[in-house]
């Protein structure tokens, strides 16, 4: 059991009711559903925002799902050539660690707010321990589905529907990968305390994040037009964005990351400047798409500075 007590880290047991219990507080708040799967009781994604953006849509991508298609999705690393389901959850560039860490085996991961895509089938394929978690119980229930179809060990995964802000897990992990999932917690500061203590001393915690001076991105999140911002508008009300939801600002986060106890190793812009708003309305491998792509890592990528790129990437280790 890696999930420990939420009030004073202690471990946490079964009982016979299928509740997670604390010797000293009692109840935890969670229970553990079957084999695999925990859930934490208080732990609503209040917008339903997942549900409604993402869920609907799933079926669609994975429903033919196999080996197959899993293999030919892990080969498609670039934005121009990302397979849709991964694109369609934020996914700019596959395996980005890779440079700085090399291949993840035979470690303990632990995938923060995981929704549904390719790193939990990918790491379990790499023989590598997991536990993940999501706020949003339909996408933790959806993920395991789709393992299922997989023949990925499901037996080295646990998962749970949980909040970052509220966790505890024990010290136990050599990777934690936040993919996507900081710009949506409002205490972050919480969020990355409680992932400092799950960390192993020699650990590297993964981060991935859209950045909110990326400008088309700043258009439609910007308060500053309010409430006559047509653009905002629209990605509200079909749920594209969340209400209110607002992306990294990555001076904030650096200073967050010291301040938790955490040094950053490296820093990386992800490069799509054209492509990130413009690949969604093509199809993949095109030659437009191709293009786009070429003329980012050529050109954009080499002129353009950081504080404009679409999303921003992270390896931090422990103080
Ligand atoms: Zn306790």
């Amino acid at each position: 059991m890696y999930f420990l007590c939420p009030h004073c880290r202690d471990e946490l047991s079964l009982n016979a009711g299928g509740r997670l219990v604390c010797a000293t507080c009692g109840d935890s708040g969670a229970r553990q559903m079957d084999e695999g799967l925990i859930f934490f009781d208080r732990c609503q994604d209040t917008h339903n925002f997942f549900e409604k953006q993402a869920l609907e849509q799933l079926d669609r991508f994975y429903q033919d799902y196999d080996d197959q298609r899993f293999e030919d999705c892990l080969g498609r690393q670039e934005l121009w050539e990302m397979d849709e389901a991964n694109r369609h959850v934020g996914i700019t560039k596959k395996f980005w660690w890779e440079r700085y860490l090399g291949k993840i085996e035979n470690k303990r991961v632990l995938d923060v707010g995981s929704g549904v895509n390719y790193i939990v089938p990918y790491l379990l394929r790499s023989d590598n321990e997991v536990v993940a978690f999501d706020v949003c119980a339909e996408s933790v229930r959806y993920q395991r589905k789709m393992l299922g179809r997989l023949s990925v060990p499901i037996d080295r995964l646990t998962s749970a529907v949980a909040d970052v802000e509220q966790i505890e897990l024990s010290q136990a992990f050599d990777v934690v990968n936040v993919n996507n999932v900081l710009h949506h917690v409002d205490d972050k500061l919480a969020a990355l305390s409680r992932l400092h203590r799950c960390l192993n001393d020699d650990g590297k915690l993964m981060i991935v994040e859209p950045n909110y001076y990326y400008p088309p991105r700043w258009i439609i999140e910007t308060d500053v037009f309010d409430p006559f911002n047509a653009v905002k508008n629209f990605f509200v009300r079909n749920y594209l964005i969340e209400q209110g939801e607002k992306a990294v600002i990555f001076s904030e986060l650096a200073s967050l990351l010291a301040e938790t106890g955490f040094r950053v190793d490296h820093r990386m812009k992800d490069e799509n400047y054209l492509s990130y708003f413009t690949v969604y309305w093509m199809r993949e491998r095109s030659l437009l798409a191709r293009t786009f792509g070429w003329c980012d890592r050529v050109i954009l990528g080499n002129v353009l500075p950081r504080i404009l790129a679409p999303f921003e990437y992270i390896v931090a280790s422990k103080v």
